[in-house]
């Protein structure tokens, strides 16, 4: 099968293009007609075999995965998804492979109205890199640079399930079969919280997805507003599975698993009200963790305010 064919089959979306794609696939480049009024927001996230999931992974998973994370980071920016390009680097032609990972890709994209502009295909070890395209308002993107001292913290949804089946898998755990299957789902076919995302313009002032634990990705916050947190471990929203676990495994896999793609964000606590009016508009359940210091540094404490230490590395691909 030549490229051409390879990317009619199973590259062509079937949901029409919207209106502000002037040329899709086909060309030299893909032509957009950007939101008059609006910022673009452009990320890029790239999945490799053997690093960010298993070689024999369920392709239609993947598929599903590989747009999660990106459109992921745009929930993360309160940015709303308009279309997306994908560099495929494959092995072989594996047809019932590309029907699958097309129709996982493909079922996420067209939920979000996110149309597939374009990308490229090539020979060698399996290799995902997509790069999404969103737009926001000026001055209502949810920057890492922005929390403010006084701010609380909040997270969406529930933590650590995904931490958890990585475990299983790696046999450092020990769950029931149907507690694997549960959490694996989780780690397999993460939500992108867009819909709280966009809820949140104008509400949040910092926000971040977390991808490689809590807090490493609560720190980047800090880091680039200058401020410090503390954080009260016991409000932490545990995932149903993880909560079966002994208090330790929780704190660990809550604090500093990864593959949640949960939002973190910051919000004035007299915005108290409308964080949770957003997220009831969002269907998303959101909780507040703790708050935003002027000292810095990140303090983790229980329900007693006892401080706990912890000894937590988040994720990083250059030094584990
Ligand atoms: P070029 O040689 O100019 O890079 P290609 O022959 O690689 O062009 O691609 C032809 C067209 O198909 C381009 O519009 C490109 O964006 C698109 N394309 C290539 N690979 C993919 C893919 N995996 N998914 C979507 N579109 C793709
Ligand atoms: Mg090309």
């Amino acid at each position: 099968m030549s490229e051409f064919e390879l990317i009619q089959r199973y590259f062509t979306q079937r949901q029409s293009p919207p209106s502000y794609v002037t040329l899709g696939i086909g060309d030299d480049c893909a032509l957009m007609a950007p939101s008059a009024g609006m910022q673009l927001a452009i990320s890029s996230d790239m999945l490799v075999a053997g690093r960010h999931f298993f070689p024999d992974a369920d392709a239609r998973m993947l598929g599903h995965k590989a747009l999660a994370v990106n459109l992921s980071d745009l929930a993360a920016m309160g940015a709303t998804p308009r279309a997306f390009t994908l560099a495929l680097a494959l092995p072989q032609v594996d047809e019932s492979w590309l029907r699958e990972f097309s129709q996982g890709l493909f079922a996420l994209a067209d939920r979000h109205h996110c149309h597939l502009i374009g990308g490229d295909t090539t020979k060698g070890p399996l290799n995902i890199c997509i790069t999404v395209l969103g737009d926001v308002p000026p001055h209502q993107a949810l920057r890492r640079d922005s929390a403010k001292v006084g701010d609380d913290i909040w997270v969406s949804g529930t933590l650590g399930d995904a931490r958890l089946a990585l475990a299983s898998y790696l046999r450092q755990q020990t769950i029931s079969d149907e507690a694997h299957r549960q959490s694996a789902a989780r780690l397999h076919q993460p939500i992108p919280r867009i819909e709280l995302g966009l809820a949140l313009r104008g509400i949040a002032h910092a926000g971040i997805d977390i991808s490689d634990g809590l807090i490493g990705d609560l720190g980047h916050i800090l880091q680039r507003s200058a401020v410090g947190a503390t954080l009260d471990c016991d409000a932490l929203p545990f995932g149903s599975i993880l909560a079966q676990q002994a208090i330790q495994t929780r704190y660990e896999y809550a604090l500093a698993g990864g593959d949640d793609y949960e939002l973190c964000f910051t919000a004035a606590p007299s915005d108290h009200a409308a964080v949770l009016a957003a997220a009831q508009r969002a269907q998303t359940p959101v909780t507040c963790i703790g708050k935003i210091e002027a000292q810095s540094g990140l303090r983790l404490v229980d329900k007693n305010k006892q401080a706990l230490h912890l000894s937590l590395n988040s994720f990083d691909h250059f030094s584990s």
